[in-house]
């Protein structure tokens, strides 16, 4: 299932992968450079196809980092449209066709306009996201989720937690490109954390009519997840309350908690 997003000076392909991970893949087409890059592809055949009804040329791929599920198009993606592979230089090794790696806080012209480089290691190290001001548009693979955040698979709480505090400073406007449609289940643990924020109530009432028509969630308005993500709102007194914490509890120890809450967490 395919959904387009006009923005300004960018069309924005979302392509539903409709696999057990529920995958999103996102395809960024810049208007005039005529220049398209794909976002963690993850199945070759699907970008191609998703190519060939747009009538886009593959010009770039963007990795954020090595999970199959964000590098499984890359090496069929590059024999075919012999396209170059931009992702982390410092996590080259598992970055499958890397050719030409970043850096954090690198910025990098394509397509005509800049992308910037955040480092937002916490899922894994050595984890990249990709801010594009021009187009207010991030790509943060799997760091932000709607209302919730990726796993710790290899980094520490205090590093995504940093990670959250970089995304949030952002333009509130930001369109926030998420990779997983795991809305709903995470509205739930929000919601059992923080039960009295209206507009979590509220953004819960949206989600749950968009899944019940097997719409997408996402991608969000950066400062529709800093209202209703928990994972953003580490400071707030009432979510502290809500886990029994001391108001003097540092963000991170609250992000911690909530990591461990939601690992475990089963709706009840
Ligand atoms: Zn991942
Ligand atoms: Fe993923």
């Amino acid at each position: 299932m395919y959904v387009v997003h006009e923005g300004e000076g960018y069309q924005l392909l979302q392509i539903d992968l409709h696999n057990s991970l529920k995958n999103y893949n996102y395809i960024l087409h810049l208007k005039e450079s005529e220049f398209t890059v794909a976002i963690d592809p993850t199945d070759a055949a699907v970008t191609r196809a998703a190519l060939t009804r747009t009538g886009w040329r593959l010009d770039a791929i963007c990795t954020t980092h090595h999970h199959a599920d964000h590098v499984g198009g890359n090496a069929d993606l590059q024999l075919h449209y012999a396209c170059p592979i931009y992702g982390n230089g410092a996590d080259a090794a598992r970055i499958p066709c890397l050719t030409h790696p970043v850096y954090a806080d690198q910025r990098v012209m394509l397509g005509g306009v800049t992308w910037q480089v955040m480092d937002v290691s916490g899922h894994t190290i050595g984890h990249i996201a990709y801010y594009i001001p021009e187009c207010g548009v991030l790509f943060a693979g799997d760091t932000v989720f709607s209302m919730g955040c990726g796993r710790l698979f290899e980094g520490t709480a205090a590093m995504m937690q940093d990670a959250f505090a970089r995304i949030s400073a952002l333009p509130p406007e930001t369109l926030l490109c998420i990779s997983h449609e795991y809305t709903l289940d995470n509205g739930y643990f929000a919601l059992s954390i923080d039960p009295h924020n209206a507009a979590l109530r509220k953004r819960m009432e949206e989600v749950e009519k968009l899944r019940a028509f097997k719409q997408p969630t996402v991608p969000v308005m950066l400062a529709t997840e800093r209202a209703t993500n928990p994972f953003f709102r580490c400071e707030n007194a009432a979510i502290k309350k809500q886990l029994g914490m001391e108001q003097d509890a540092s963000s991170n120890e609250v992000f911690g908690r909530l990591r461990a809450l939601k690992d475990s967490f089963k709706r009840s």
